[in-house]
């Protein structure tokens, strides 16, 4: 099971001490084989990879250019520059990001990009409320995969996020039969190897109990209560 925590445009130095919990969390046996991922905003990724020095938490951005290369494009990062100070990971196609413009087709070439610098790729997709009440969830989630992975032929080292929108930040989550039924519809997307799919979208200790219930989840990405070493700590403990 993967625990990944997405940190959004929050924290800073002090912050760091807050890890101290979860480092001691992640070497005892109460992990129970989970794996935690730190997302942290980008200012903090090399504290974050220097802190976790001698634990196996990884490290990961929230987004990236598209750019391979470096170049005049102020105010972005590239993969190769999150690679560079110590990130295993990047978050690409956040919903938070495709409100701001960011098209199928752009986060088809930073998912390139990023796969190019050797991180391995999570992958977000899900539908807004609108388009749920559409019943356009199925039809929406096959374009963002279909452009989204677009002649990515090595698909082992993207994970795919299914957050609806309408689920992200606002305490509501869905119903676990529809919640299962979506995800094995992601993965019957994939004909070889199935990826391994996470869900997202206000997970916190209270509600964890029912969605471990929900067998085909690989995971899950975890915002507001990320922030919270405890709250995080909890949600981990809880899905075993
Ligand atoms: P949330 O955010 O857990 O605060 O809903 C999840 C996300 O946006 O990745």
């Amino acid at each position: 099971m993967y625990f990944v925590a997405n940190w959004k445009m929050y924290g800073n130095l002090s912050s760091l001490n807050t890890l101290d919990k979860v480092i001691r969390f992640s070497k005892s046996k109460e992990i129970k084989g989970g794996r935690l991922i730190y997302c942290p905003p980008n200012t903090l990724i090399s504290s974050f990879a220097k802190k976790f020095n001698n634990c196996q938490i990884g490290i990961g951005g929230q987004n990236c250019h598209e750019s391979k290369d470096y170049g005049a494009h102020t105010g972005h990062v590239n993969s190769r520059m999150l690679k560079n100070i110590g990130a295993h990971f990047v978050i690409i196609g956040h919903s938070e990001n495709r409100k701001q413009g960011e098209s199928d087709k752009l986060i088809n070439l930073k998912i390139k990009s990023a796969l190019e610098a050797k991180l391995k790729v999570i992958f977000c997709i899900g539908e807004t409320l609108s388009e749920k009440r559409k019943k356009k969830t199925r039809s929406i989630l096959s374009k963002q995969i279909k452009i989204g992975l677009k002649n990515i032929k090595n698909k082992s080292n993207i994970f795919i996020a299914y957050e609806p929108v309408w689920a992200i930040g606002s305490g509501i989550i869905p119903k676990s039969y529809d919640l299962f039924k979506t995800i094995e519809f992601i993965k019957s997307k994939f004909r070889d190897k199935l990826p391994k799919v996470l869900y997202g979208g206000s997970v916190n200790p209270e509600n964890i109990t029912n969605l471990k219930k929900i067998n085909n989840i690989d995971g899950f990405l975890i915002g507001g209560a990320s922030q919270s070493a405890k709250k995080f700590i909890d949600i981990v403990k809880k899905t075993y």
